[in-house]
């Protein structure tokens, strides 16, 4: 039976039987290739969001679609209560290629988190010795780490938080890239970690100062604090490097990551960290039905032979240079667009204008009808952040539907 449906139909829908807690952009997606989507009536689209970086490989890539299929025919599913043939041969691959003793291996991007906030309290109990329910862990103001009522205990988005609670407690949080702040903080003795975002991606992409990062880990070795960084949105090639921490030289000493690990093909997420931390964690303590599955395992080990093999950071490295400066001219000529922020193919657009205008929104919907799609996000900010196997040629076509689609709102 083919059904053929409208782009209206299926808005419609949604409308109708889903929960309405997100907000799209009016386009119906039915197919997508490398850097494109298309719509069900047939218009093609620049992917400009990549499933929130989760597609970085760009979409249905054959060798991970390749490596799915495969599996699928074979085992998809044994849970944890027994061994099977391809979860060791990832935990190999995996913490070889980022370069940590161990991994756990869970599902989404809110799970690891939970997963390294966990690890990161027991470490501190049992390693540390700080005394039973008093370990505290420092975040950042404006954070995003997913939707677990923990994770929204510690945001401060009101349509995060709101009539949520009664929320966990345990959390102190701090200025983002506030260096002076985090010293202070890391002065109270029961603080077990520091978790933040390298870039704050869903905050509107902000770039701590350089030097930062560097600090931040420095401070948190001296204290005896656990640096863990959350790069599912950074990691895997999308700011340039392999992950963002990179550009710094910096090692954290909890690794969470998920989106990109899997080009978008399926849901992996995984906490890395050595022997030392890793061992606190003991059979029954933690786990996941799906987490570390045959499926999952075979997807992400080809996921990442693409980043390598297809050399997607050093791509997107070149590619956000010529972004940024395609943009830079631009604002010197423009009042609508105050500047351009990002690392890589990782970046933002600040709209001049207030933050409850809808003029980001407004400009999204233009960009889609000009054929090229992307989202606002907090307060008059659009990130930018195609798939990693864009070509300048292509990047500049798309600089030039977004310069020209602006070109168009008034200020
Ligand atoms: C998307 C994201 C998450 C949550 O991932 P989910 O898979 O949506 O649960 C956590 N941290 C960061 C930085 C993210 O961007």
């Amino acid at each position: 039976m083919v059904r053929e449906m409208t782009s209206e139909q299926a808005i419609d829908l949604e409308d109708k039987y889903g929960a309405h807690n997100y907000h799209p952009l009016p386009v119906v997606l039915s197919k997508g290739e490398g850097v494109y989507v298309w719509d069900v009536e047939g218009e093609r689209y620049f992917d400009f969001l990549s499933a929130y970086s989760a597609v970085n490989q760009g979409h249905c890539h054959p060798k991970i679609v390749g490596a799915l299929t495969e599996q699928a025919q074979k085992l998809t599913l044994t849970s944890r209560a027994f061994y099977n043939d391809a979860l060791g041969e990832y935990e190999k691959y995996i913490t070889e290629y980022f370069g940590f003793d161990k991994v756990l291996p869970m599902n989404t991007g809110a799970e690891a988190v939970e997963t390294a906030i966990k690890l990161t309290r027991k470490w501190a109990y049992e390693v540390k010795g700080i005394p039973e329910n008093e370990a505290k862990i420092i975040v950042c103001e404006n954070n995003f780490h997913g939707r677990t009522t923990t994770i929204i205990s510690f945001s401060n988005d009101p349509d995060a938080q709101k009539n949520f609670g009664p929320y966990t407690a345990g959390f102190v949080k701090i200025p983002y890239n506030d260096i002076d702040a985090l010293k202070e903080a890391l002065k109270d003795k029961n603080v077990a970690g520091l978790l933040m975002e390298p870039i704050q991606g869903e905050a509107g992409v902000y770039v701590p100062q350089e030097g930062f990062l560097k600090a931040a880990s420095a401070a948190c070795k001296a204290a005896g604090v656990l640096f863990v960084a959350d790069e599912v949105q950074t990691g895997i090639a999308r700011t340039g490097k392999l992950l963002a921490c990179d550009h710094e030289g910096v090692k954290p000493d909890v690794l969470i990551l998920g989106k990109a690990i899997s080009g978008g093909v399926y849901p992996v997420s995984v906490v890395l960290a050595n022997d030392d931390i890793m061992h606190v964690i003991k059979p029954g303590q933690h786990g996941s039905t799906f987490g570390g599955n045959p499926l999952a395992a075979k997807v992400a080990m080809a996921a990442l032979d693409v980043i390598k093999d297809e050399k997607l950071a050093e791509n997107a490295e070149r590619l956000g240079v010529i972004f940024r400066e395609r943009i830079n001219q631009f604002i010197a000529t423009t009042e609508v667009v105050s500047l351009v922020r990002g690392k890589g193919l990782l970046n933002a657009i600040v709209i001049n204008d207030s933050e409850d205008s809808s003029t980001a929104w407004d400009i999204c919907v233009a960009l889609k009808e000009n054929g090229l799609l992307a989202k606002p996000t907090h307060g008059n900010i659009i990130r930018f952040a195609p798939p990693l196997v864009m070509t300048e040629e292509q990047l500049h076509e798309c600089c030039d539907i977004i310069i020209d689609t602006i070109k168009a709102f008034k200020k």
